[in-house]
């Protein structure tokens, strides 16, 4: 039993709050005045809390950390416990907690990125084969629930993005036959795309159709050439067909 020293009142221990700046543990005020007296002074407590935490900085954080690490696995089970409860509400906040701070969310995974580059490389690379299977399947499944839609944004994709469509098919062509190295050098991507910039140009000032061609076919009868920057060509349509994968001496330029 302990005495209140506001209310005087004579109350078992389970009545006061735990202290850790007292001697016997216990807050000197019973709960209830505590109460009382916390709700009387909102403000001023709240004002108090400031300063201590502006003062205490370090302190605080290095409290918390070490909490933390020690309740790792109680703070884990609670959370999820809590995020299980308000699913709706937690969603609803965070919607509109992007909407808010879109700019600012923008920014900081734009950082993120750029500082965590070869991180996010890896990440995807290892994400890519363990769901190779599963992604493919739900992929596929999507386009035939979504037909007409997947027709429509493609011809879109087709007409907005002649370049890029050149460098998807030599990739692909490449990747069929498991020519591309392992690793695609920052070199490797930057020649790629400037060599399906170059033959959307020549389409434009010179006509007729242009590839972006392997100069050592991918797969050819004696040599087989990689998809890599040293192996690329532009090269008229007409003269990559009827070339297919026999290995040529002279270049494109030498028969037309
Ligand atoms: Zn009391």
């Amino acid at each position: 039993m302990k005495t209140c020293t506001k209310c005087e009142y004579k109350k078992d221990a389970c009545e006061f709050n735990n202290s850790s700046s007292t001697y016997d543990g216990l807050y000197s005020i019973c709960k209830s005045c505590r109460s009382v007296y916390r709700k009387a002074n909102k403000e001023l407590i709240a004002n108090g809390n400031k300063a201590y935490a502006k003062a205490n900085k370090d302190k605080i954080k290095e409290y918390k950390a070490k909490y933390q690490q020690e309740n790792r696995l109680t703070l884990n089970l609670i959370s999820k416990d809590y995020n299980e409860k308000n699913i709706d509400s937690l969603k609803e906040y965070k919607k509109e907690y992007y909407q808010k701070n879109k700019s600012t969310i923008y920014l900081k995974v734009k950082k993120y990125k750029t500082d965590n580059k070869d991180y996010i490389k890896d990440c995807c690379a290892r994400s890519y084969q363990k769901n190779k299977e599963k992604n493919r399947e739900s992929r596929s499944l999507y386009h035939r629930l979504h037909v007409e839609h997947t027709k429509s944004y493609n011809k879109a994709y087709r007409i907005n993005n002649p370049n890029l469509l050149k460098v998807h098919s030599v990739r692909r062509r490449a990747s069929k036959l498991e020519r591309t190295p392992t690793i695609m050098t920052e070199l490797d991507l930057f020649v790629m795309q400037e060599a399906a910039n170059l033959a959307t140009l020549r389409e434009q000032v010179m006509g007729g159709k242009w590839h972006v061609d392997h100069v050592e076919p991918l797969q050819g009868k004696t040599v087989s050439g990689l998809h890599n920057a040293f192996n690329l060509a532009v090269v008229p349509a007409t003269y990559n067909l009827r070339k297919s994968n026999r290995q040529v001496s002279e270049p494109w330029y030498m028969e037309c």
